[in-house]
């Protein structure tokens, strides 16, 4: 199965797919998790990424398709892809290299959430230093501020800071919304309400996968 899961910066992308990867059995491939990787390891590639995510802007089409073909390409047992596609000509990229080799998307979820949940959310979100595991500031509290996964220290990303947060979240209207109808279109959007909690929102995106498998 190949899936994209879309939704606004802070809809909680990272926390669906880490709840529904392994019951699924689907590679997690996260374009910013990729590209954050490649800033800190100094590449080249993250070289030229770096000033477009502190700025909370798109990084170039082109540096994000070298990182991300190949893997893509690989991945044949399924995936789901988070963070990418962000535009409409990353999306139809994704077609391209994917009907290469007669393959096609399944399913987008699309995660619709408020924008001031978003706001809050993102303001207040810490990440694992070592893992890239994004906690609230209720459950990093609870873990005595270090990773319960692999007891690294929390910090706040830098395009976590106000003024970055309003600058990505109009990226992602001018940019990334559009694919919602490019979806929709296809017949393969489904929409998921954020308003319930992570556990509630697997949960239905599980179910609804099970109908679709029974009909
Ligand atoms: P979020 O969804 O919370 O904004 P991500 O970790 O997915 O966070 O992305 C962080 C940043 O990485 C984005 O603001 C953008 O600068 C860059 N980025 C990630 N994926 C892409 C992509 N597919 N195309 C262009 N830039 C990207």
């Amino acid at each position: 199965m190949y899936l994209v899961i879309l939704g606004a910066p802070g809809a909680g992308k990272g926390t669906q797919v880490e709840g529904l990867k392994d019951k699924l059995g689907l590679v997690h491939i996260a374009t910013g998790d990729l590209l954050r990787e490649a800033v800190r390891e100094r590449t080249l590639l993250g070289q030229r990424a770096e000033k477009f995510i502190t700025q909370g802007r798109l990084v170039p089409d082109d540096i994000v398709l070298e990182l991300l073909e190949d893997k893509i390409g690989k991945e044949k047992d399924g995936f789901i892809l988070d963070g990418f596609p962000r535009n409409l000509f990353q999306g139809r990229k994704l077609d391209e290299i994917l009907s290469r080799e007669n393959r096609k998307l399944d399913l987008v979820l699309n995660l619709d959430v408020k924008e001031s949940v978003i706001i809050e959310r993102l303001g207040t979100r810490l990440v694992c230093s070592s893992c890239d595991r994004t906690y609230n500031q209720e459950n990093s509290a609870a873990s005595g501020n270090t990773c319960p996964v692999c007891g690294a220290s929390f910090f706040q990303r830098d395009d976590d800071k106000p003024e970055i947060i309003k600058e990505r979240l109009k990226t992602y209207l001018e940019h990334t919304r559009p694919l919602i109808n490019y979806y929709r279109k296809k017949g393969i959007l489904h929409n998921v309400g954020g308003a319930q909690s992570p556990v509630e929102i697997t949960r239905e995106i599980l179910n609804f996968l099970n109908k679709k498998e029974n009909t």
